[in-house]
């Protein structure tokens, strides 16, 4: 009765006796939530009480990297790394569109900020240039 002979579900049953069907990992006969090499993160994560799936998912990811973000090209590097992970089935989707998401309001953070800057720069500039007229006059 379980998995109807899917090779892409996992092989766990529930409590309530049904199959899981998750997702399998690549490599694994299980999902993210069942394969026993996630069950360390998993212990941790009930350890620390009420986190969601979802959660502990994205916690084994920022055990696996931490991200800097410290410049545009490393949150491109983060994308690329994301996808991968998506496209292997190392991390739920919700985990990667949260990833794009927050990437995308940091990329448009730190595009203000420069603009902001660069106003600055240049009122500065401006005001300068005012104070020598004025001098010249
Ligand atoms: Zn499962």
């Amino acid at each position: 009765m379980a998995n109807s002979g899917s090779q892409n579900w996992c092989e766990a049953v529930n409590k309530d006796g049904k199959p899981c069907g998750g997702y399998r990992l690549v490599g694994s006969e299980y999902c993210s939530a069942h394969d026993p090499e996630n069950k360390a993160a998993m212990a941790e994560a009930r350890r620390l009480g009420g986190i969601t799936t979802g959660q502990r998912i994205a916690l084994r990811v920022l055990e696996e990297s931490a991200f800097e973000g410290a410049t545009v090209g490393s949150v491109g590097d983060l994308l690329v790394e994301t996808i991968n992970q998506v496209r292997t089935g190392k991390i739920d989707i919700r985990v990667a569109n949260a990833v794009g998401y927050l990437s995308n309001i940091l990329i448009r953070a730190r595009e203000t900020a420069d603009l902001e800057l660069r106003l600055e720069k240049l009122e500065t500039t401006l005001e300068e240039m005012r104070k020598d007229h004025r001098a010249a006059a």
